[in-house]
């Protein structure tokens, strides 16, 4: 049983330790990934391709290491200790991204030195991110008896801080990183980091001795002479070295692309390999797992929820366009919009313009919260499957709403704001019935003893999600001064394309539908 707690508003304290920490990571994470495309290729001079593929990679691994992150919690760290250091190496890296930012200027042209700081800074961040990410969700969780009805409602005040921190963040980095100079926006974001990093650490009373490490003898264990704890961190600090190669290597296929039945010189990333080898680790440990220790009816439960899991990877592929196509189709072939506020008139940037994602799961989180009820009165909510359906149908659909934007530019050329804004109305629709559903469906569905392993998988296909987006993207590539009629038709043609790739998917969730909810139960 967990001590009595202070409470603010029905909840505990630690609840908004967690809330503040998370709000602030995101906004740097968010931050960072609003001026990232536009970054690499203005500033750096990378070509569409290479931008598409490293947003998608860097973003991928981010998303793949907290299954290692929250590993080392349950086995040794402990959440406190894991969410401190994941900060900590973040604002490194925050700062070092604005450091790269002041060193150079685009007519310096590819300059390896600053380009090699900024891999490293990516790889503080997408590490700092696997120690941060899952552990301080988990806290959350901690921080309620299992039976706690307010759970899910700690959960959804969670998901809207993490919204918070992405709105506020691409609204301000992104208009301090165009305005003002790169270098500012990223430092601004990593202030904001350093910002929630201190409020964690400052407030871990408030946690109630939830985030500590299960048995701390084991940190105390020397090996090779030196203390574990310290060789997790040291073995951190090597693994962010690596990870920074592994963001800029990639295999070429040679002479076995042709058995693949691939082009000659199609390359696979290093993060794709390292994305594919977890996987079918994680597989085999799966496999095993529901055929010895699992009883029939956990099985069947455990099969739903990966289908629903490797499916949620598609969608994330189409969802996280909004950081890659469709970032450089506003930036590139779309009219702004100039809002006349009562202080001022706001003309929202590019970047800018990825708040708007979050904004729309503020104002549909409401609406969402009382549908459920009522259609399930009557006995109409759709079970999680067909919901997953819905979230694919509306990821395509948001990317049909383009390509009409994009065949039916405005009289000066340019595609019409408004449907930009329709598109990402109907892909936030989307995301309402699928993310919150899915992250309830691995509490639900997953056997308890391996729920924190397979939140970890459920972040795992948002790293296959961020990496498909990334090839996604580069269906869309141009080079560099192509004129707008021309971008125009690419972006419609891949528009299209991601269209059906969602409308497609969604006829095979519904298909098997019926079949996945028989195996629940
Ligand atoms: N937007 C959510 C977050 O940042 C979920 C992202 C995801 O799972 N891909 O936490």
């Amino acid at each position: 049983t967990l001590p009595v707690q202070r409470q603010l508003l029905g909840h505990p304290m630690g609840l908004y330790v967690c809330f503040f920490t998370e709000m602030w990571e995101r906004f740097a994470f968010y931050g960072l990934k609003a001026l990232l495309f536009l970054y690499l290729t203005k500033h750096h001079l990378f070509s569409d391709d290479d931008g598409y593929i490293l947003l998608g990679t860097y973003a991928g691994l981010a998303y793949a290491l907290p299954v290692v992150g929250g590993l080392l919690a349950d086995k040794y760290l402990g959440m406190r200790k894991a969410v401190t250091f994941g900060g900590a190496l973040m604002a490194v890296g925050m700062l070092g991204m604005a450091y790269r930012g002041h060193a150079a200027t685009p007519e310096m042209g590819f300059d390896n030195v600053a380009v090699q700081i900024m891999y490293l800074s990516l790889a503080l961040v997408a590490v700092g991110v696997g120690f941060l990410k899952p552990n301080i969700s988990t806290i959350v969780g901690r921080l309620y008896q299992d039976n706690d009805p307010r759970r899910d409602s700690a959960f959804t005040i969670f998901y809207m801080g993490i919204n918070m921190g992405a709105f506020i963040s691409s609204l301000f980095v992104g208009w301090v990183g165009i305005e003002y100079g790169w270098e500012y926006g990223f430092g601004s974001a990593g202030i904001g980091l350093i910002l929630g990093w201190l409020v964690f650490v400052t407030q871990t009373k408030h946690l109630q001795g939830q985030a500590e490490p299960g048995r701390p003898e084991l940190l105390d264990e020397k090996r090779f002479g030196i203390r574990r704890e310290t060789l997790i961190y040291i073995g951190a600090l090597i693994g962010v070295i690596v990870v920074q190669q592994i963001l800029q290597t990639r295999f070429d296929f040679g002479a076995l692309a042709a058995v693949l039945g691939l082009a000659e010189g199609t390359e696979i990333t290093a993060t794709e390999v390292v994305a594919i080898l977890m996987t079918i680790a994680l597989l085999i440990w799966w496999f095993k797992f529901i055929f010895v220790e699992c009883s029939k009816v956990e099985r069947a439960n455990m099969i739903v929820l990966m289908v629903l899991i490797g499916i949620s990877a598609v969608f994330w592929g189409l969802y996280e366009q909004t950081y890659g196509t469709w970032l450089a189709f506003s930036d590139r072939v779309m009219n702004s919009y100039t809002f006349n506020l009562l202080v001022s008139d706001f003309t929202p940037n590019a970047s800018q313009l990825t708040s708007v994602g979050a904004l729309f799961i503020f104002a549909l989180a409401i609406p969402f919260a009382w549908l459920w009820p009522v259609l399930d009165k009557k006995g109409w909510n759709p079970s999680a499957p067909a919901k997953f359906g819905f979230g694919l149908l509306f990821a395509g659909l948001a990317h049909f709403v383009l390509q009409y934007a994009a065949l039916n530019p405005e009289a000066n050329g340019l595609a019409g704001f408004w449907w930009f804004i329709l598109a990402y109305l109907v892909l936030e629709i989307g995301e309402m019935v699928l993310s919150p559903i899915g992250l309830s469906a691995v509490t639900t569905l997953s056997v308890s003893r391996v729920v924190s392993l397979m939140m970890g998988v459920w972040f795992l296909a948002s790293a296959f999600g961020e990496m498909l987006a990334g090839r996604f993207g580069t269906l869309a590539s141009m080079p560099a001064g192509t004129d707008t009629g021309t971008a125009l038709a690419i972006y419609a043609d891949v528009f299209a394309i991601l269209g059906w790739v969602g409308v497609g998917c969604a006829i095979f969730m519904f298909a098997l539908t019926p079949l996945l909810n028989k195996q629940i139960h």
